[in-house]
């Protein structure tokens, strides 16, 4: 291992350069590998085009004498640039993507070779993937489960193979991936918010989430990280102190991209940009060796897609540019971890953005309907939010260095904070010519159309207005957008819907005028959601003591997090909108929980081998060299020496302290997962996992750190964060 790690060093430093050219136009090498509205158009006939855009418009059947035309189609295009596999690519519960490539090579009878796909492969497939996680909803024995074509996101072609974008269903129909949840509540989101838009505007006929998210990664040298089994096996540092440097000086966030790292960025771009995934921005991030990557938002389940597809390009570019691409939220103490912001918006099929001010107080008040209501939604279902990004290795990121708290609140900025309050004091039932006069000229009429409110730079706010759309900061890097959007979507829908069943009804019983009974409801809304607006600083006591008094949720662990995604009122809650039944969400939550435990159980075991088979011997080994010193200096000088009392033997008994209390924490965690372990049920494992098991990990870390400090660098067998973080 020692070996090892001075082997890794020597080799990240002796890296040839690897010649990357960027020459083509971006915007001729766009999406020339995806089967879009351009390829369909070139490929297809008529009437095949014109069945899959019903289908992708209004979720209409695609019937199997067009699948067989369109698939035939896929295939010409996909072979003539050189495709010569397909595969149905979905996202089952690990939270990746899955995919099993099949051949266009058939045989026929008479042993003639042929390239074959018809509509029938395209359709729908039965992998036999019985071993992804499905929380009890598929047992073995009856394992069938099917992937069925999703046509809202296009085929594309990547590393020689078509791959067709699908959902992942149970033969009973549940979902067993997170896609199928999402295309349902972005399918509620659109009716609920084309019916709210019809109020402002009678054309609107569809509405569609958008998203563009922020990805954060860090990127190591790929001996280097590799030299690490806790990285390999965990995607992060168990142990390892702190380098004198980290990002104290601020000098990495903004700086120049190291050469390196832009070779990788400009290679996985030019991969982006032909698979169609719009990447715009690149940049160096807070911590040393962490970055970013946007693109320009899409359509939220296409995001979803791109974003799934943009990690696995990039873990794939990374191993060519020798390096790895670290998705964990915290795989370093002590710096800043990797989030994935979703900035989420509600756009027209026009092309009206629902959250942007506009310029006349008709369309401000369409941008009030839509920012409030978010804002009451977000408020009732705060802790679902929380339940959407909780996972083991999110809970290593949120609550410190730039991650928003666990605590769930909104961020609307001063601006809009006055407006609101303007728009409480409304009076209640009709209102006077010259209160309509004065909220139209004076307060609605007042938001400035471009509101890109750039004082936010509060980053411990989960959930920020940004001037045209939100911006969730609690997305963990690694989690899969999927299930923020799922959640977002549904409980925004169920809001709307509520709206307008409220706006209808004091039109008709009341008789109010319609921006009337708008207001009125906006009012209500405003004035029952005000706990859930937080400018201030998240961190600090001062703000959970205050979040408690206002009866915010606090859930600062994964297994008390997931907990209400099956309350009462959320089982209900995804009944009504038609998005997960009571079954689908039972299994997910289990999922979720065994998800945990796993982790946490490899995390352990790892923990265990390097304390065992690495930290222990390399400290008894310098201890050794200590005392064998120690014993020389006796017996030239005697007893009385000084190393005796305040030198090297301070160093010996402080390695013994440290080895001591390794020893005693080690053991004591062992027994503690071995306990947790005898737990049958899941959410009582996790908890126990959490509550008995995890926390040994912070002790056992603390020593470790203080061996590392203590022992000749020459014989520390793990390489040090100052080696790991500092590419050029
Ligand atoms: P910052 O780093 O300050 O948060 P960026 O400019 O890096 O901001 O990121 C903004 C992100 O917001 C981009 O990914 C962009 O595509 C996305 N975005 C902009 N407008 C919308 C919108 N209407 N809907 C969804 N996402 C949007
Ligand atoms: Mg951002």
């Amino acid at each position: 291992m020692m070996e090892q790690r001075f082997r890794a060093i020597s080799e990240s430093q002796n890296r040839p350069q690897i010649p990357v050219k960027e020459q083509e136009k971006r915007s001729e090498m766009f999406a020339t590998k995806v089967f879009n509205a351009d390829r369909m158009l070139q490929f297809l006939t008529k009437d095949a085009l014109e069945s899959v855009r019903s289908a992708i418009f209004s979720g209409s059947k695609i019937d199997r004498k067009m699948a067989d035309q369109i698939a035939e189609a896929m295939k010409t295009w996909a072979i003539s640039i050189g495709a010569t596999h397909y595969t149905h690519w979905f996202q089952p519960l690990t939270g990746s993507t899955a995919e099993k490539h099949d051949a266009f090579f058939d045989l026929l009878p008479d042993g003639k070779a042929l390239e074959k796909f018809g509509g029938r492969q395209l359709v729908q497939q039965e992998p036999d993937a019985s071993s992804f996680p499905s929380g009890g909803i598929r047992n073995t024995f009856e394992a069938r489960g099917y992937t069925a074509w999703d046509p809202t996101s296009p085929a594309f072609v990547y590393d020689s193979t078509l791959c067709i974008p699908t959902i992942f269903v149970s033969y009973t129909g549940e979902a067993l991936d997170n896609k199928a949840p999402l295309l349902r509540a972005l399918s509620a989101i659109d009716e609920a918010a084309t019916a709210v838009a019809k109020y402002f505007d009678k054309n609107v006929s569809k509405v569609n989430a958008t998203l563009g998210w922020e990805q954060e990664y860090f990127l190591l040298d790929k001996a280097l990280a590799d030299s690490r089994i806790d990285i390999t096996l965990t995607g992060r540092t168990l142990i390892g102190r702190s380098a004198a440097k980290g990002q104290q000086l601020g000098d990495h966030y903004f700086g120049v991209i190291p050469s390196r790292a832009l070779g990788f960025m400009k290679d996985l771009e030019r991969e982006c940009i032909q698979l169609g995934i719009p990447v715009k921005t690149r940049h160096n991030e807070v911590a040393p060796n962490q970055f970013e990557l946007a693109p320009v938002f899409e359509e939220a389940n296409l995001a979803v897609d791109h974003n799934q597809l943009l990690m696995d390009i990039m873990n794939k570019m990374a191993d060519k540019h020798n390096f790895r691409v670290l998705f964990h939220e915290k795989p370093f103490a002590g710096i800043n971890g990797s989030g994935k912001h979703n900035n989420w918006s509600l756009a027209t099929d026009s092309g009206v953005n629902l959250l942007s001010p506009g310029s006349t107080p008709m369309k401000n008040l369409q941008f009030l309907t839509f920012f409030i209501t978010t804002i009451k939604a977000v408020d009732t279902y705060e802790e679902l939010i929380g339940a959407a990004i909780a996972s083991a290795s999110n809970d290593e990121r949120l609550g410190e260095y730039e991650a928003p708290p666990a605590i769930f609140s909104v961020f609307v900025g001063s601006q809009l904070s006055h407006v609101l309050d303007e728009l409480e004091g409304v009076s209640k039932g009709k209102l006077s010519p010259e209160e309509k006069t004065e909220l139209k000229l004076n307060v609605v009429g007042k938001i400035p159309e471009i509101l890109l409110d750039n004082t936010d730079r509060n980053r411990t706010s989960p959930f920020a207005f940004t001037g045209n759309k939100f911006e969730m900061r609690g997305v963990g890097a690694k989690t899969n957008c999927a299930k923020p959007m799922t959640i977002l979507n549904t409980i925004v829908a169920k809001q709307l819907r509520d709206f307008k069943k409220e706006v209808d009804g004091l039109i008709d019983k009341k008789n109010l005028k319609k921006d009337e009974a708008i207001f009125n409801v906006l009012r209500e809304y405003i004035k029952t959601s005000k706990r859930i607006r937080f400018d201030g600083d998240g961190y600090g006591d001062t703000w959970q003591k205050e979040a408690r008094r206002r009866k915010l949720s606090h859930n600062a662990n994964t297994p008390n997090a997931l907990k209400i995604m099956t309350s009462k009122e959320s089982l209900a809650l995804f009944k009504d909108l038609g998005v997960m039944s009571e079954k689908e969400l039972t299994a997910r939550q289990d999922v979720e929980f065994e998800a945990y435990v796993r982790h946490l159980q490899i995390e352990g075991r790892v923990l265990g081998e390097l304390v065992y088979n690495h930290i222990i011997p390399a400290a008894i080994e310098y201890q050794n060299t200590l005392i064998k010193n120690v014993l020389g200096l006796k017996d030239i000088y005697g007893a009385a020496h000084k190393s005796l009392s305040d030198g090297q033997s301070g160093i010996i008994e402080k390695i013994a302290e440290s080895l001591v209390s390794l020893k005693k924490n080690s053991d004591a965690m062992v027994d503690a997962r071995i306990k947790a372990n005898k737990i049958k049920e899941n959410q009582k494992k996790a908890i126990a996992y959490c509550d008995n098991v995890k926390p040994y990990f912070d002790n056992i870390r603390i020593q470790c750190d203080i061996l590392e400090q203590l022992v000749d660098d020459r014989i520390w067998p793990l390489t040090k964060y100052r080696e790991l973080l500092f590419i050029r």
